[in-house]
């Protein structure tokens, strides 16, 4: 097994992250699971305490809202060896081994977050810092080809008017914003899509029911409908013109960001299951050896082995596109590899170890099968496996989406 050492400057960093899983994400775990809906009210106590630790600069950038690209402050394009971006992936993967459905309900730490980081400029990060900003892409229409969005946004004055239904939006009932994506222009395709800032609230936006679900149970999963919902011209992010050179890249900027975050979630969780399988073997009297062969071992230990190095291949390819970014390094192939290994490996490896447990890993004692079915949704959103997979061969054979669909 490869041992690189986390930076230093992370440390304590990760350390505290890792404590916070322990002592009040795995405490609280199961009830959320159980009492699904109901709001994890402990939370507002650690985000505040995350928010403590931003404003003295402790957190270098921790969660969702730490992922920034263009601008630090030693000014844009300067790059920053081991910065927020890496810091938010290896805090984010720590979260996620105490839970990741309440790592997705922390507060001001939501995926919208991190698109305003991304792409809005200097006045709106000002305006629009300390919100708590749900993401809406995803229709009842489509889910992987973003370029269908139907819903509307026509300007209107010093507005932009809103229309239609915005499916699956992680805390789309508890956040105070919701980024939604609408398009200028259907007829102008990819380039006329654009995201606004939408205050929970405004007249003509409203959330119409909550998913049950498979798994991150803890986190809301919101249907909302946007009918005549007048939205300020100045909360559209970035740039209104409809580029058609620059196509989709603007709002599609957000997931080179997103993606190594939602790989790192997958990471947190594996690794939660693999040390809990760890104890487990351990305790049944087969022990891991990390310093004979794999295959020299008994069969459970050489698959655990197995998982570990998938498990460790996943988290540098992580590491590695969070890294690039903060080195201001083009990072879309990166982070979707990152995303498509990371995801299978936290489908493979949480439901491996509930196999190599038993009725243990099956049953409701311990949180394996818990992890089991959380894991799963980080193959999906933010891009499917398959879409990753997608991304990655267009980037490698240098074809463009219309000659690879
Ligand atoms: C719990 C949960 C939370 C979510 N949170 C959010 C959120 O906060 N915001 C948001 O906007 N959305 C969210 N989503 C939606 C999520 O992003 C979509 O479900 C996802 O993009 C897939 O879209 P789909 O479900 O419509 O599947 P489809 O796009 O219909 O795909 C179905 C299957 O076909 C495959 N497929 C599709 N196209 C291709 C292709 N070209 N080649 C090969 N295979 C293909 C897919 O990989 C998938 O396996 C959430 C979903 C869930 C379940």
């Amino acid at each position: 097994m490869i041992n690189l050492e986390d930076p230093k400057k992370f440390k304590a960093l990760v350390g505290q992250a890792h404590q916070v899983a322990m002592n009040m994400l795995r405490p609280i775990s199961r009830k959320y699971d159980l009492a699904e809906h109901e709001y994890p009210k402990e939370l507002d106590m650690l985000a505040a305490m995350i928010d403590g630790l931003s404003e003295s600069g402790a957190s270098e950038g921790a969660g969702a809202t730490g992922v920034r690209r263009d601008r630090t402050e030693e000014g844009p394009n300067v790059p920053v060896a081991n910065g927020a971006n890496l810091a938010s992936v290896m805090s984010v993967a720590e979260m996620c081994w105490g839970d990741v459905g309440l790592l997705l309900s922390m507060p001001r730490q939501g995926l919208g977050n991190s698109a305003i980081a991304s792409v809005a400029d200097d006045e709106q990060l000002q305006r629009f810092d300390g919100v708590w900003a749900g993401m809406a892409i995803t229709e009842p229409e489509f889910g992987s080809d973003s370029a269908k969005i139907r819903t509307t946004a026509v300007k209107d004055g010093d507005h932009y008017v809103l229309n239609g239904e915005k499916i699956f939006v992680t805390s789309g009932d508890r956040a105070d914003h919701i980024v939604v994506w609408a398009t200028l222009d259907k007829d102008l395709g990819r380039a006329a899509i654009k995201s606004f800032v939408v205050a929970k609230g405004t007249p003509g936006m409203e959330v119409e029911r909550l998913e049950h679900k498979l798994g991150i149970r803890g986190s809301d999963t919101a249907t909302i409908r946007f009918e005549n919902c007048r939205v300020p011209a100045e909360n559209l992010l970035g740039s209104p013109e409809i580029d058609a050179k620059q196509g989709f890249a603007g709002a599609m900027a957000t997931f080179d960001n997103t993606r190594p975050l939602v790989a790192a979630m997958a990471v947190g969780c594996a690794r939660a299951s693999l040390d809990l399988t760890r104890d487990l073997l351990q305790q049944a009297g087969i022990a891991v050896d990390y310093d004979r062969p794999a295959h020299t071992q008994v069969a459970a230990a050489a698959r655990f082995l197995q998982m570990e190095a998938d498990w460790e291949a996943a988290y540098l390819l992580t590491l590695q596109a969070a890294w690039m970014a903060d080195n201001r390094q083009p990072n879309s192939l990166e982070a979707s590899m990152a995303k498509a290994k990371a995801g299978r490996v936290g489908s493979d490896v949480t439901l491996g170890c509930v196999e190599l447990c038993g009725y243990v890993g099956y049953s409701e004692t311990e949180l394996l099968e818990k992890w089991a079915r959380d894991s799963k949704i980080l193959d999906i959103f933010e891009g499917t496996q398959q879409i990753q997979q997608l991304i990655v061969a267009r980037r490698v054979l240098g074809l463009s989406s219309a000659e690879l669909k």
